[in-house]
């Protein structure tokens, strides 16, 4: 499930400064330069995982609902993804 991001992906990548993006149910996209980075592979295999206990639309509604509330950092999925 992890792709080279390309195209439309790629280049929404490249304007946020963000590095991957895990976008269910089609995968999770890396940048091609970055794909060999184990950090960031892990980090989106945990939101693969948030994906699976939630499902598509409960994934996507608790995300987009606790970035607006807690933005980015402090984001409890971020959180979640950024344990070692
Ligand atoms: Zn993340």
């Amino acid at each position: 499930m992890v792709k080279e991001a390309q195209y439309l992906v790629r280049l929404w990548l490249m304007r946020t400064g963000y590095a991957a993006i895990t976008l269910p149910p089609f995968g999770i996209y890396i940048l091609k330069e970055r794909m060999n980075e184990e950090v960031l592979r892990k980090h989106e295999l945990v939101h693969w995982e948030q994906y699976k206990k939630l499902g598509v639309i409960g994934f996507y509604a608790k995300y987009i609902y606790y970035r607006i509330k807690y933005g980015y950092w402090a984001h409890p999925m971020e959180v979640e993804a950024r344990q070692p």
